[in-house]
This record gives structure tokens, C-alpha cells and sequence, in this order.
């Protein structure tokens, strides 16, 4: 049956019809026909300080009134130079150099390519293998996603892809290992090693990983000493460690960066979604001393770059971003507000059985359904559990975020619940209310 589009806008999904914005405000948005939606997902994880802040459209507003776009190759500007001093001071260690992009898939790839020149630039020039996992989700665009070990969005550009997912998630709900932690000793980090075994060191640039993995299967938190143990298998075998802090970045976790929950410094990291909240296109790959000290003596230029990079008004947007989080103390509160959101989606866990799994860290929140509890069969794709439960919720007014693997045989069902950081605690227990009100219903259709 031939599908009638209406608009000339190419959306997700080409026969469905979608609301239309009017404005937003805090942590609510509202569309032409007058209904709110609170934003329990940030959009894509990216509205961090709410819709709306003054401050940012103050910002935006100047930096206009001076200039908006200049080229990268020609100057710099106060606004891409104190952002970047400012992300060198929230970032871990020696990651003091900034180079800015567009897009998160933009970030990673830009990181894969300086970790690639770094070697390059010392003639190991066999070192370009980007190893990764199975269930991860790195961006879009081809580089990005020879990165990401999700099945559904590789599998229709195969051939052009590298194969680098080589390792397990570290998915302790559901082990790849049919193991459990500690008494696993990190079967899942180990096997890097074993990775890095078969393909060799000598072939191998980096390895990236998502601190805590997102899209690909819902707030998936590996255990503790789980990156300690890839940093120093990394390390053993020179190989860069890129932290894909696109959507943990930025304070979402309730600390500046996800990874910084184990302690470790990354050599490269990716951030984007959060980094300028959504009020404008903004994304950095941030590398190393180390790393900038041997281009520097070397080629002396990264071989990437796009127009828009650092372009005076993201990077005012972006700085004024921060500066919001940092004047009003937000990942403190992302922190506060994270213990409220995850007992609240534990309560929702004991009253609907089809909750596998509650996880996350700070406002990067999942849930995992599940057709049995005890058995954790996951529901059969064909159902579309995650889709119905968010359409019952935009019904009920709540936005929350598709994290389903979208294939048999993968995560399964699964959301994220990632409010903005300004979200209170009565506007939190409205989430909650209208997610227990959705989960009820779709409950009682599957039971049907
Ligand atoms: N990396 C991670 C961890 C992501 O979650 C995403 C997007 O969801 C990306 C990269 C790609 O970012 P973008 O959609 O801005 O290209």
C-alpha cells in the first residue's frame, strides 16, 4: 500500500504523523494544540538545562550582534577559546586540547582519526584498528558506525563498514559469560585482552567505549574496577583508550563525565548532545597533552575539520551552557534528583512485572521489560513493547527515549529516563505518575 506523505520534511518514520512545537519552557515543552509534555528524556538526551534559559538566549543574542560564523582556518574567537579552557578544566588528567565538530558521530570519528594519526605521526602506521563492543553505539555516519556494535543500524551498510565491535557489553543483567560479579573477575573487560591477542597490538589505534552505554540497550552501567581493568590492559598493550562521552558528558551522571565514576583518564574523549544542551549544533573530540605534544612536533595539523567547526555562535551557546551548570551547583542536583528518579522507577519495577531491570547513574536512568521476570525472556520484537510504551506516554504527556536493541536476540526492550538536571522533585514524581499510569496500560494489553 503506497504511504501518503503530507509534508515535505523527511521524518523517522514516513507515515506517521508527529505533533508540532510551539515553545518550551523549564522541563516542559508544548505543542500548537495547546498540550504539554514533560521532557523525560531531554529530547535525545541533549535539553540538560531545560528549555527556554534566559541566560543561554542572552548569549546567543550577543555573540550574534558580533559575528556568528568565521572560519576555523582563518580566526579564533573568545567564545571557542574560553569554551575550550573551560571543558580542559571539567575534563580528568591531561585532556586539555579541544577540537570542536557538529555532531557526537562527528566527535568519535574525529577521535578514531587523531588516534590514528598519534601513531602515524611515530611511523607505527599498521596501528589503525578501532576495537569496540557488541551493543554500543557510536554515531551515524560510516566511520562512526564501523564503531558501534549496534545490529539494527549496521546491519543495512555492511559492506561498507569496518568490522571493529570485537568484545562483549559489560551487561552484568543479562552475562555474556553466564557469569556474575565480583566472582567473574571481569570476564568482560579480559576478553580485550584476548581481542587484542587475535587481531595484535601492532594493528590496533584505540579501543572506544560508552562509560555507561546508552541508546543501544538503556543505561547499561558496567561494575565497579571494570574500566580500571581496560585502562591498564590499554595501556599494557599501547593502545588509546577514547571515552564516548556524548551522552554521559557533561554532568549527566552526577559527575562532569560518566568515566569519571571509575577513576580513569582517558587518552581522547567524545562529547556532543548535552555539551550546548540543544540550543544549538555543538560537539568536541577532547585529546591528551600527550597526544597533541606528538602532532605538534610531528604534522603539525589534524587531518579533519568541518565548516561549521568552532563557529563563534555554538561555541557562545556552549559556554553559556556551562556556565549555567556551574552557577546554579546543577550536577550536585543531578545527583539528588538521580536517587529520587531511580527509587522511583524501582517502586514502578515492584508493581509491574514486565520490568526486568531498573539501572543508570545520576539522570541517565534505564528500564529493561521483559515477557518473565525469572527466566528474563525478552518480549518478541514483533510486539513493539518499547514503541507502544512510548506512545502511551506522549499520549499521557511524558517524553521518554527508545533504548531498544530493535532486533531479536539483542537487549530487548528498554528506555531511557534522562529529565533535564533543573527537573524538582515535584516534577519528578509527575514523571513517575504518568509513567505508572502508561506502564498500566500497555500491562494490561499484553496481558490480553
Ligand atoms: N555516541 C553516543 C554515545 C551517542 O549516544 C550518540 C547519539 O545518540 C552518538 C555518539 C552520535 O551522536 P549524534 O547523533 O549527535 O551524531
Amino acid at each position: 500500500m503506497r504511504v501518503k506523505i503530507k509534508s515535505h520534511v523527511i521524518k523517522p518514520l514516513l507515515d506517521k504523523e508527529y505533533p508540532t512545537v510551539s515553545h518550551g519552557r523549564g522541563v516542559y515543552l508544548y505543542d500548537t494544540e495547546g498540550k504539554a509534555y514533560i521532557d523525560g528524556c531531554s529530547g535525545a538526551i541533549t535539553a540538560n538545562i531545560g528549555h527556554g534559559v534566559q541566560s543561554v538566549i542572552d548569549a546567543m543574542k550577543e555573540q550574534a550582534q558580533k559575528v556568528s560564523f568565521t572560519y576555523r582556518s582563518q580566526f579564533t574567537s573568545d567564545a571557542a577559546e574560553e569554551l575550550a579552557t573551560k571543558l580542559a578544566s571539567w575534563a580528568p588528567g591531561d585532556l586539555d586540547y579541544v577540537f570542536f565538530v557538529n555532531s557526537g558521530s562527528e566527535a568519535t570519528e574525529t577521535a578514531m582519526k587523531i588516534a590514528i594519526q598519534y601513531w602515524q605521526e611515530q611511523g607505527r602506521t599498521g596501528k589503525n584498528k578501532i576495537l569496540s563492543r557488541w551493543m554500543s553505539y557510536h554515531g551515524i555516519t560510516l566511520g562512526a558506525l564501523s564503531m558501534s556494535g549496534h545490529i539494527l543500524r549496521r546491519k543495512r551498510f555492511i559492506p561498507l563498514l569496518e568490522e571493529f565491535p570485537s568484545v562483549e557489553p559489560p551487561y552484568c543483567y543479562r552475562c555474556p559469560f553466564g557469569s556474575t560479579y565480583p566472582s567473574c573477575d571481569l570476564l568482560c573487560a579480559n576478553q580485550l585482552e584476548q581481542a587484542i591477542h587475535r587481531i595484535g597490538a601492532d594493528n590496533i589505534a584505540a579501543f572506544i567505549a560508552e562509560p555507561i552505554i546508552g541508546a543501544s540497550a538503556g543505561a547499561v552501567t558496567p561494575p565497579p574496577y571494570y574500566y580500571q581493568r581496560i585502562k591498564e590492559i590499554c595501556e599494557r598493550y599501547e593502545i588509546l583508550f577514547i571515552a564516548d562521552e556524548v551522552m554521559t558528558g557533561n554532568g549527566r551522571t552526577g559527575k562532569p563525565f560518566g568515566i569519571d565514576h571509575w577513576g580513569v583518564v582517558p587518552d581522547l574523549m567524545a562529547l556532543g548532545k548535552g555539551m550546548s544542551a540543544g540550543y544549538t549544533p555543538m560537539a568536541a573530540t577532547i585529546a591528551s597533552k600527550r597526544i597533541i605534544d606528538v602532532i605538534a612536533a610531528g604534522s603539525k595539523s589534524i587531518m579533519s575539520g568541518h565548516t561549521f567547526s568552532a563557529n563563534p555562535q555554538s561555541a557562545a551557546v556552549s559556554l553559556a551552557v556551562m556556565k549555567y551548570i556551574e552557577d546554579h551547583r546543577l550536577i550536585g542536583k543531578v545527583e539528588e534528583r538521580g536517587q529520587q528518579l531511580i527509587a522511583g522507577l524501582q517502586a514502578l519495577m515492584q508493581k509491574y512485572e514486565i520490568i526486568g531491570d531498573v539501572r543508570g547513574k545520576g539522570l541517565l536512568c534505564g528500564m529493561e521489560f521483559v515477557k518473565d521476570r525469572t527466566t528474563k525472556e525478552p518480549f518478541p520484537f514483533h510486539l513493539r513493547v518499547t514503541e507502544r510504551l512510548i506512545e502511551k506516554a506522549m499520549n499521557n504527556g511524558l517524553l521518554i527515549y527508545s533504548a531498544s536493541g530493535g532486533i531479536d536476540g539483542q537487549a530487548g526492550d528498554a528506555i531511557l529516563v534522562a529529565p533535564p538536571f533543573v527537573i524538582t522533585e515535584e516534577e519528578i514524581n509527575e514523571l513517575l505518575f504518568i509513567l505508572d499510569r502508561s506502564l498500566g496500560e500497555l500491562a494490561l494489553e499484553l496481558e490480553q
